[in-house]
């Protein structure tokens, strides 16, 4: 991994021809990048539309990090969908590449499940539904995220999710064969790690991202993933296997059979998978109270429902 240079940013970044952009606060660091809270200037003039300044050193190390960067402007670059993170564009300046992202103000579901531990089953609903809307619109365009989890998942100042960072994602069609490519890289994170990616030459497909959704709905909803181990190996054999267990009803009561009965359609082979639409046709959002907002205070503390 490299490291990320912890020296704070310009005051102000200039895009060659365009904007220039005043730096603000940390709003975090991952494998080889740091972002900042930024306002967007009109040459002198602020015009008061803040983003996400993701600052990664063009001279990164080692190639396979680089790799991964050009990977996500690529994909990432043409997406344009209100569940997904938007791009608005990506620059050099001085020695550093530059990404410009739609701000995500209330951080990501993960910061969410630290303070919460877990969340509410009408919490759990809307928040999958606008997931497995971004995943039906990937798809669509045979493009695969790879690494869905609750760190990836962001949440705008109106607590919408945005699936973000594009890192590991593939283009599964060549446009020009429109010959569906199975890939055979390993990635992604173990805990959320399809049991085919385990299997040795066997390539994986868009399925991947299914059953992350099957992870992220049970960790939604327990606090931990259904494969969890402290070690790696421990979380492979347990995927191999394929069984995973619920805990006690007593020690989280935001669980449900339909909850359940989603997750076990989704934690399955892969061809048995339910695709974006037939997930959000399960009992579980049916009759159910899916809210049309939810209120930033529920970063910190359960909202209650009608
Ligand atoms: P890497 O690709 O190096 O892992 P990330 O894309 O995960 O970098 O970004 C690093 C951190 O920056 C994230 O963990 C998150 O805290 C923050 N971050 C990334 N994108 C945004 C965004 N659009 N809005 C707000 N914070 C963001």
């Amino acid at each position: 991994m490299s490291s990320v240079h912890a020296e704070p940013p310009p005051p102000v970044v200039t895009e060659p021809g365009g904007n220039n952009y005043a730096t603000g606060s940390a709003l975090g660091k991952g494998g080889f990048a740091i972002c900042h809270r930024a306002e967007r200037y009109n040459g002198s003039k602020p015009t008061g539309h803040m983003v996400a300044l993701k600052i990664v050193r063009t001279k990164m190390e080692p190639a396979k990090l680089a790799q991964k960067f050009v990977t996500e402007l690529q994909i990432h670059s043409k997406l344009s969908h209100p569940n997904i993170v938007a791009f608005y564009r990506a620059f050099s300046f001085q020695t550093s590449t530059y990404v410009v992202l739609e701000l995500c103000s209330n951080g990501s579901l993960a910061d969410m499940l630290k303070k919460r531990k877990y969340l509410t089953l009408p919490e759990i609903r809307r928040f999958i539904i606008q997931i497995c809307g971004a995943v039906k619109y990937l798809h669509y365009r045979h493009i695969v995220h790879r690494d869905l989890k609750t760190g990836n998942l962001f949440l705008d100042d109106n607590m919408n999710v945005k699936v973000g960072d594009f890192g590991l994602a593939a283009l599964l069609v060549t446009e020009r064969e429109m010959e569906v490519k199975r890939r055979t890289t390993m990635c992604g994170t173990p805990n959320y790690l399809a049991p085919e990616i385990l299997e040795k030459g066997k390539g994986h497909d868009e399925k991947v991202d299914l059953w992350a959704i099957g992870v992220i709905a049970y960790t939604l909803a327990v606090g931990k993933a259904p494969f969890h181990a402290s070690t790696k190996e421990e979380i492979y054999k347990k995927l191999k296997s394929g069984t995973y267990t619920w805990p006690e009803l007593s020690a989280t009561t935001n669980q449900s059979a339909d909850l359940r009965n989603l997750v076990a359609s989704l934690l399955v082979p892969e061809d048995l998978r339910p695709v974006p639409d037939q997930i959000v046709s399960q009992n579980f959002f049916k009759i159910a109270y899916v809210p049309a907002s939810i209120p930033c205070s529920a970063r910190e503390k359960a909202p209650t429902w009608p």
